[in-house]
């Protein structure tokens, strides 16, 4: 209504403040028009009756009256008036939670990220956004927030979580010396954290204004609330401080609640979007069926604090609380708006709705927000009030968002007031078209898999075992294309024997007929296509067929190929591998990421599945290449996390690379495999001068400076994002590279002069076989030759094993910004029209799109097991 401080009519609305006034609504009697709807803006000040049970008698409605036979039948009457939205949201801020404080007096870069005036910066945000009421100062809202007083938590609340241990360690610091307390600052079991006398106060003073703000809520005695309260609760364990923390102030609140309210407040949802995991919370709560804790942190495989495995998503709760914890675990840093949505719309949503709340509090740390340094995330001031937005509609609205972590002071002050004006009912602002990146659309999918179990509305689930004879989409898909690839080219399965190779194998090996008699050989090993996801609900998360389709970036190449009289064999490589069990589960640990030997292929801890991946190629090339003679040439494709077999062949097989031609890559977000050999050191020249390794530009290898070795070819940077957008923007260049190649066959002379050109002034710079690197489509026109990677080459030249010495590629983040506004996709049907005359069906958008790119396989760190490995880090 009005903002404005000033102005007739402002005056008015002032007066009935603090206690509302309470008037008969204007117009009661039995014939008021719909359309004549009080006009409230020329009468400000005007409450509508507070609905009250003895007012059942005037029930009655002109509206009604007509139709009334009935109409009441099987419904509850409907509510009258608006009691909920009525009230006012409660605040609690006390300032003498800033009496905790670091003792030696720091400044500039040494201040202590949990400052005391955190606090006092959201306080004054909410105040100049005219939300407070409070002596000398004109609130802009005529609702303003209700002061809710803060108190020290009693012991025998903290006892609800803490051990007596713990709280009697915090009560010592209050009459410790300095020196002691500096020293117990410094103490490393401490982990993160510092006292003085008054933490013990401001610690209790804290919690106990996370159990005033809930229990108002709870109590209705306020709509919802914020309380703006340090230090903050969730890294404090029931045994131990920590992570600048001393009580756990929502899980004490939550138990006071429990104790207080019973069934009226029984089953309580924490939603903790703190960017670091609340491992106090979880712990806490690990074997309580009815909190149902749900955390988005950033985790990186257990190095982002507070670490270890803890913060994982297979950790779902024990005992009688297992499926109440559901952890969503950034892979990387940089997640943003689009991230935080999709999570909630896929996961923290289905999972809070069907539990069913009685009472939602926040853990609100705002340090994954734009402009805090220890998260660095982009979640938007907007897209916290969204987020808050989604949670006022559980539990009858009764939600407490209470203070976190959260250290840019602008950061926290706007988004705690974006969370505040929301929570009064304001709009959330709109969010820009925004989308999730591929790595949290592959870390949704693999969580709700996880959560599948234990939540009726979380798809997709495991087959229950033979109940449904469950078939992995993957294996009917590739059943098509081989039906679809014969029908078109007559390709035909090459048989894998399965004591050599894994069985995740069969069917996966297509080759068109007489391949072997051909002049020329095609090789084509990529990964299974793309899924892409249409729209959703969200209220479920079950996926309907209708609603996706599959993206196959291979097939023009096969055509190409066969239609040009060369021999092709087809390899697709499935996401999951079966190892061999005898090496698999025992080095993986319990909660591990797999799952009856099955391994995924672009796993970022183990290169199990890879393994398995060589073998064929190995086994293939042995078999069904070696044997036969082409004349015309060899061409080894590699397409996605697929190449690494194509890498791994060429370079540990001494045989294999004399009898190519060409290699060409498609490397979107997984790491560049680097060919070499330690007996053939002129490999890498010759792997350079005879590929063509097109790679996304959203791939971190872009934002290296330095140069790349030639042990990864000759990089082509790609217009690209997806596999198969890449395959299809790349495939005329890719064809008539190979045309010429097959046709200059060991004359390579004139083709690799201009590289020659680039290579010389590599070398001025860098002592190391540098190569500079291409710059191919056409966005992009200052013909960009710079170098990556400048230590690529030498750092490691004496590893021989598998995985160490890869390009890595966390660069999702921006693979799927970009890819918001790239909405053209290759798409094919699932189900082909039996009359398509191409097989090409490049209908882009469709009804797929919902901007979204579905199983874009990512891999966010690679194989970290020495060597020069390259990742971007922060
Ligand atoms: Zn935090």
């Amino acid at each position: 209504m009005a903002q404005t401080p000033a102005g007739p009519g402002v005056d008015a609305f002032r007066l009935p403040r603090p206690v509302p006034q309470v008037r008969e609504p204007r117009s009661t009697s039995n014939d008021t028009p719909m359309r004549e709807t009080p006009d409230i803006s020329t009468e400000v000040g005007i409450h509508l009756k507070l609905e009250t049970s003895d007012e059942d008698d005037d029930y009655e409605d002109s509206l009604l009256s007509d139709s009334s036979s009935g109409l009441e039948d099987g419904f509850p009457p409907s509510k009258k008036g608006l009691p909920i939205s009525q009230l006012r949201t409660g605040l609690c801020y006390d300032e003498r939670m800033r009496y905790h404080s670091e003792i030696a007096a720091t400044s500039g870069e040494n201040v202590h990220p949990e400052d005391p005036r955190r606090i006092y910066y959201i306080y004054k945000e909410l105040r100049e956004a005219g939300l407070v009421e409070e002596p000398g100062v004109v609130p802009f809202v005529e609702h303003p927030l209700l002061r809710i007083e803060a108190r020290e938590a009693t012991k025998k609340e903290c006892l609800l979580i803490h051990t007596d241990e713990h709280y009697e360690f915090v009560k010592s610091t209050a009459e410790m010396s300095d020196e002691s307390l500096i020293d117990l600052s410094e103490d490393v079991t401490m982990d993160s954290i510092y006292f003085n006398n008054l933490s013990y106060f401001s610690s209790k003073l804290s919690a106990g204004a996370a159990i005033e703000t809930c229990r108002a809520v709870v109590s209705r005695k306020v709509k919802n609330a914020i309380a703006v309260i340090r230090p903050p609760g969730h890294h404090a364990e029931v045994t131990r401080t920590m992570g600048f923390c001393l009580f756990n102030n929502v899980c004490i609140a939550s138990k006071v609640c429990q104790e207080d309210f019973g069934n009226e407040c029984r089953k309580i949802l924490i939603v903790d979007w703190d960017v670091h995991h609340g491992n106090g919370c979880q712990g806490a709560f690990y074997n309580d069926p009815n909190i149902l804790y749900i955390s988005l942190h950033v985790h990186m495989d257990g190095k982002f604090y507070p670490s270890g495995p803890e913060g994982d998503m297979y950790h779902c709760g024990a005992g009688a609380g297992l499926g109440k914890n559901v952890n969503i675990p950034w892979p990387s840093k940089g997640m943003g708006d689009g991230d935080y949505m999709y999570a909630f719309q896929m996961v923290v949503m289905p999972i809070a709705t069907e539990f069913d709340p009685d009472f939602v509090i926040v853990a609100s740390g705002f340090d994954a927000a734009a402009g805090d340094e220890l998260g660095g995330c982009f979640v938007s001031p907007a897209c916290y009030a969204h987020m808050t937005h989604m949670l006022m509609s559980l539990a009858g609205g009764k939600i407490a968002v209470c203070l976190e972590g959260g250290y840019n002071f602008q950061a926290i002050s706007k988004s705690a007031v974006a969370v505040t004006r929301t929570l009064m009912g304001e709009p959330p602002d709109r969010l820009p078209a925004t989308g999730a990146t591929a790595s949290a659309i592959d870390t949704i999918a693999k969580v709700r898999n996880v959560q599948s179990k234990y939540w009726r509305s979380v798809y997709p689930k495991e087959p229950v075992s033979g109940s449904f004879e469950g078939e992995r989409l993957h294996d009917i898909i590739r059943q098509w294309q081989a039906m679809h690839l014969y029908d078109k080219f007559k390709l035909t399965q090459l048989h894998v024997f399965r004591d050599t190779v894994s069985k995740s194998f069969d069917q996966q090996v297509l080759a068109s007929p007489n391949y072997e008699a051909r002049k020329y050989l095609l090789m084509i090993f990529h990964d299974s296509p793309d899924l892409l996801f249409g729209s959703n609900s969200g209220v479920t998360t079950q996926q309907k067929p209708q609603d996706t389709w599959l993206v196959d970036g291979v097939q023009s190449y096969i055509r190409w190929g066969v239609s040009h009289n060369y021999g092709v064999i087809d390899i697709n490589i499935p996401e999951f591998i079966t190892v061999d069990p005898n090496t698999g589960s025992s080095s993986y640990g319990e909660s591990g990421g797999y799952e009856n030997n099955n391994v995924e292929y672009s796993s970022n801890q183990t290169d199990l599945a890879r393994r398995e991946g060589e073998k064929l190629a190995s086994y293939l090339w042995e078999n069904y290449v070696e044997p036969y003679d082409f004349p015309g040439g060899i061409f080894l494709i590699g397409a996605g996390h697929a190449f690494h077999a194509v890498a791994k062949l060429v370079s540990e097989n001494e045989n294999v690379y004399p009898n190519l031609t060409g290699i060409i890559g498609f490397i979107s977000t997984n790491p560049i495999r680097p060919i070499y050999n330690h007996n053939h050191p002129w490999l890498p020249q010759w792997y350079k001068d005879n590929s063509q390794i097109f790679v996304s530009r959203a791939h971190s290898l872009w934002k290296k400076d330095g140069k790349a070795s030639k042990r990864y070819g000759t990089l082509v940077r790609s217009e690209g994002l997806l596999l198969n957008e890449m395959m299809k923007l790349h495939e005329k260049e890719v064809f008539e590279w190979i045309a010429e190649k097959a046709d200059v066959e060991g004359d390579e002379d004139e083709e690799d002069e201009d590289e020659d050109d680039d290579e010389a002034e590599g070398k001025t710079e860098d002592e190391e076989d540098a190569v500079a690197v291409k710059t191919s489509g056409d966005t992009e026109s200052d013909n960009d030759t710079r170098n990556v990677l400048g230590e690529t080459a030498t750092a490691n030249n004496t590893r021989g094993e598998s995985d160490g010495d890869t390009i890595d590629d966390p660069a999702e983040t921006e693979t799927a910004r970009a890819l918001d506004s790239t909405s053209h996709q290759f798409l094919v049907p699932v189900v082909q029209s039996t009359d398509g005359t191409s097989d090409e069906g490049a209908t882009s958008g469709g009804g797929g799109g919902g901007g979204t790119s579905a199983g874009v396989a990512t891999n966010t760190s690679g194989p970290n097991n020495g060597g020069d490995v390259y990742m971007t880090t922060e």
